[in-house]
């Protein structure tokens, strides 16, 4: 059986207190790989080769920082097709889509390579005259990454590019759902010529505590559920200890009757359904204006029907299994709460959920606030474009969400009121580009954002000098 290992100061170690299976959704009897739970021990062992490499690539020049990130872009793209086939078993995304991850951090590498040669502070100008007055921007030190499954290559790097790039070094605790993927990336950082730069630390919740207590670790940077990331933000305030916490959403979907309802209908659909509705962005609400709600509703069911449900390994695939089954009776409890407006047919074996439409709620039931991470879509409508706006407001979340409208009035009233960091119109709420910032509204994260310039925001501390000659 293939073992995935903890990856600290270039070697890949064994190692923890036992071990878990991590299993392939769609086929629950094949296990990927078995994941070995890091404890105390290898989280010391992996900080203390961070500390050891920080002083070292703190000083190391941008352009030199840079060739190691476009290195390690390479070392991805040279084993594309492995990475996305891990992605597809090890957490069920349909290939397509992981195909498009993998190109993803190839594209996150290259833009924080760029990023490592670009200006950090500025020239200020001071009271005294002849005073030399600058900032700089310095790296925190060891910064410690802790993220999901369901973007298993993505989020690690595009929270561990921007931390290498301006000069920090890193210990990533990856979920022991997708640890096999984790031990790829460990692999392609070391071919890179990282060793003491990145350190992966396999193992579940409490690796991950471990990490956040360590006295060497000086930054936090999460990705997972809004109960984790509750705790570890309360855990790293009582530290003293910078974090990042992005969590859960309930993003919501409006469709005024305006819009072209087939294109609408395409768009919530694929927004809700594809990879079995598990991404942080995904819609998982769609209020519709009253008016039109029967003939939307026949549209939305022909859009879910067009999109095939079965092996993440076929090509064709849209809606493949959920994680795992604690996740799939959880969501299957949470439907029999709804009137069941639509739903298709999914395999029998394996974590498959029906791509399912549910209505006969209000907007403060369970399914109208409460992130399920499924292919579940609750159905809402409202009278008016205020009316609309209200509800979609009326959760603690705030991550993502989409108005269809062609009415360029609707479209501003929305941006300048919706209570969501990602925001788009006739677009679907999933989908981000590694370029732009990207986070959360209210519950939905620690108010930071990562991705784009604005990562290295967190990843810095400011200096402010005074030269007087
Ligand atoms: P998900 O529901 O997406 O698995 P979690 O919040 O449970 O989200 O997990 C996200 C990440 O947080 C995983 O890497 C997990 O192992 C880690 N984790 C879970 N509990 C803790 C904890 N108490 N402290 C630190 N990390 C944790």
């Amino acid at each position: 059986m293939r073992e995935a290992l903890h990856s600290i100061g270039g070697s890949l170690l064994s190692g923890g207190a036992g071990c878990l299976d991590s299993l392939n959704p769609a086929e629950p009897t094949s296990i990927v790989a078995r994941i070995p739970l890091g404890a105390a021990a290898e989280v010391e062992k992996a900080a203390e080769a961070a500390s050891a490499a920080f002083g070292t690539w703190r000083k190391t020049a941008g352009p030199a920082r840079a060739e190691r990130l476009y290195a390690w872009a390479d070392a991805i793209q040279a084993r594309a097709a492995e990475l996305a086939e891990a992605i597809a078993t090890e957490v069920g995304k349909p290939i397509g889509e992981a195909k498009g991850e993998v190109g993803r951090c190839v594209a996150i590498l290259r833009y924080y390579a760029g990023e490592a040669v670009r200006p950090l502070g500025e020239v200020i100008p001071g009271l005294a005259s002849g005073v030399l007055q600058y900032s700089l921007r310095e790296p925190l030190g060891v910064v410690g990454l802790i993220t999901p499954w369901n973007f298993p290559l993505a989020i690690p790097l595009w929270k561990a590019a921007p931390a290498l790039a301006v000069g920090n070094t890193v210990v990533l605790k990856p979920s022991e759902n997708s640890g096999w993927c984790a031990h790829l990336l460990a692999e392609t950082a070391i071919a890179a010529g990282l060793k003491g730069e990145f350190n992966v630390v396999q193992g579940a919740g409490e690796a991950g505590a471990a990490l956040v207590n360590h006295p060497d670790v000086k930054a936090i940077s999460f990705t997972g559920s809004d109960t984790t990331g509750a705790a570890i933000s309360k855990a790293c305030a009582a530290l003293n200890k910078k974090y990042q916490t992005e969590m859960g959403g309930k993003n919501v979907a409006i469709v005024l009757a305006d819009a072209d309802l087939a294109q609408a209908a395409n768009l919530v659909a694929g927004g809700a359904m594809r990879f079995a509705g598990q991404k942080c962005t995904a819609t998982s609400r769609v209020i519709v204006e009253s008016s039109v709600s029967g003939r939307f509703l026949d549209e939305l069911r022909k859009a879910i029907e067009l999109l095939p449900v079965g092996s993440p390994m076929e090509a064709a695939t849209a809606v493949g299994p959920v994680i795992n089954e604690a996740s799939q009776a959880k969501i299957l409890g949470a439907l029999g709460q709804g009137t069941v407006l639509h739903s298709v047919t999914a395999p029998s074996s394996g974590f498959f959920v029906s791509p399912t439409v549910v209505g006969g709620v209000d907007a403060s039931h369970d399914l109208a606030q409460n992130e399920l991470f499924g292919p579940v879509l609750t159905y809402l409508e409202a009278d008016t474009l205020d009316a609309a706006l209200e509800l979609a407001n009326n959760t603690r979340f705030g991550l993502s969400a989409s108005l269809c409208t062609r009415d360029i009035r609707s479209a501003l009233t929305y941006v300048d009121r919706i209570q969501a960091g990602m925001v788009r119109v006739n677009a679907d709420t999933t989908g981000v580009d590694p370029h732009a910032p990207f986070g959360g509204y209210k519950g939905s994260s620690s108010g930071t954002r990562e991705q784009g310039e604005v990562a290295k925001d967190f990843y810095t501390q400011y200096k402010t000098v005074q030269i007087n000659p």
